[in-house]
Parts: C-alpha cells; structure tokens; sequence
C-alpha cells in the first residue's frame, strides 16, 4: 500500500528491459517518493525484476498481471488498485515487428497494433478519468525515435508509433487544462532483448516479393549502419529509466 506522499506510478511491460528498470529505479528513490505497481502478462517472469528490486520489492514496488491486449485484463489491473490513485502511468510495453509487408500477416500487422497502439489507448481510457477528476496526473509513453521517421522493412512498427505520436499530441492538448501532463519518450537503440529479438529477426528473414534493391540496400547498407550506430550510442534500459525519472519528477 502506498503511503502518504507517495505517488503511485503503474508501469506496463515490467518483465524486461526498459519497464524493468525504469520499475526498479522509482521503487529504489531515495527519498521513496514512489510506489511502484509494477506489471506484466505473465507473472511467472517476476524472478528477474524481483531480484533487481531486492528490499524495495513488497514495500515500494508490488506486482501486478496485466495484458495491455486485453480489455479484461486492463480492468481487472485497475480495479484491483482501485484504492489508490494513479498519479503517473508509463506505457512502456511494446513489440517489433521487422520485414516487408509481402512476407507478413494481417495478423502478425494488428497484434503490433494492438499492443503499440491500442495497448496504450485501452490504458489511458481507464485512468484518464480519474487524473481529469483530481486535476492531477502524467501519463508517459514510450515511443521510439521511430515514431518520427520511417525506417524500411520497419513499416508497420514505425506506423504504429507515428500513431501514437498523434493521438498523444492530441490528448495533450485536451488534457491541459485538467493540469495532467503527456509525455512522449523517443529512444534511439537501447540494448534490450528488444534488440536481441530483431536481430535474429533479421538472421532469418526472406524476402518473397520485395525489391531487390530495396534488399540490398537493407542488408548492405541499413543493418551495417544501424549496428555502428547501437555499438556508438546505444543506450543501456538504465539510460532510459533515468530520462524517464526527470520527465516525471
Ligand atoms: P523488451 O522486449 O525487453 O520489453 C518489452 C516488454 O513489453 C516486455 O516486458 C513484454 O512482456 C511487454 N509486452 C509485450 N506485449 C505485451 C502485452 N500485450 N501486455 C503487456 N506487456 C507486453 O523491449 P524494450 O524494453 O526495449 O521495449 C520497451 C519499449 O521501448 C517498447 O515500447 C519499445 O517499442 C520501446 N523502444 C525500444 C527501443 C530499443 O531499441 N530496445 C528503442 C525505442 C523504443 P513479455 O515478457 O511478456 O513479452
């Protein structure tokens, strides 16, 4: 339970990377101006976030399943934090998604979309209402330095951060005169199991029906780039938690 003072912050997609750290730096704050909910799909992938957390697990952080696809998981999560106010919501949960789109499903298209996109607006409807009634609230998303360029063979994940770019800049707008704050993250590579996941992506990959060119150009001259860029500025989950802790203090 929260105590006075404390901000309740609930962060989605804390079983890895980004949210994990970004779950473990607040519940660490020095002052313990946080608590934590901290939560993920599948509860059985506690262990390493658990074991980061360390003494601040029980106390300032707690956990709590959630699937950001799913309406029923979405209002189980809050009604089961009903006591407590969200102060700030940190949409960190997310999917990639790599290929020309010849080579991939609908499907495998509206599960990107569903998580990226519809993940985030499923969380913000159901606590949104609450921040406009206290006058008081932020909601952070993570986007991705792709969700202001495109990037090829990327088509489906950049559109799904675009989309998100635009119904944030949107929501700002409205939400400002109920003194709750957007704020849009936009990290360029950040050594994850995100990245892990494309690059065997990008090991496997085929290309049925795309254009040569476009084919080489990816293989000869994008992932070449882009590994010099993640070996140059690669970002470690720490770096992001920290940008994120300013944005919101
Ligand atoms: P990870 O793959 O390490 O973490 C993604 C997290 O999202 C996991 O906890 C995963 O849970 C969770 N997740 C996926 N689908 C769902 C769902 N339906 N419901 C709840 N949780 C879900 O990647 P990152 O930490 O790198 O990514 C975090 C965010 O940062 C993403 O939004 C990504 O787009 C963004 N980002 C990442 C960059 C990078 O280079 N790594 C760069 C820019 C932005 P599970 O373990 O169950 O799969």
């Amino acid at each position: 339970m929260a105590s006075s003072g404390q901000r309740v912050v609930l962060i989605t997609g804390c079983s890895s990377g980004i949210g994990l750290q970004i779950a473990v730096l607040l519940a660490k704050d020095e002052k313990k101006r946080y608590h934590v909910i901290a939560t993920m799909r599948d509860l059985k992938k506690k262990d390493k976030l658990v074991e980061a957390a360390g003494e601040a697990y029980g106390k300032t952080l707690t956990l709590q399943p959630l699937d950001v696809c799913s309406d029923e998981s979405v209002q189980q999560c809050i009604n089961s934090v009903k006591d407590r106010h969200i102060d700030i919501l940190i949409n960190n949960a997310g999917i990639g998604l790599l290929g020309p789109i010849e080579s991939i499903s609908m499907e495998e298209m509206k599960k990107v979309f569903e998580t990226n996109f519809f993940g985030v607006v499923r969380m913000i409807k159901e606590v949104m209402p609450d921040m406009k009634k206290r006058r008081s609230g932020h909601i952070v998303v993570m986007s991705s330095v792709m969700g202001l360029q495109g990037v090829v063979f990327n088509d489906v994940y950049t559109a799904s951060k675009f989309a998100m770019e635009g119904f944030c800049e949107s929501l700002a707008v409205q939400l400002l005169k109920f003194n709750v704050n957007v704020s849009l993250m936009e990290p360029g590579p950040v050594h994850t199991e995100f990245e892990t996941k494309m690059m065997e992506d990008v090991a496997k990959m085929d290309y049925p029906g795309a254009d040569a060119d476009t084919v080489r150009y990816f293989k000869d001259v994008y992932m070449p780039s882009s590994m010099d860029i993640f070996e140059a500025m690669g970002q470690t989950p720490e770096d992001i938690a920290k940008c994120t802790k300013k944005v919101i203090e």
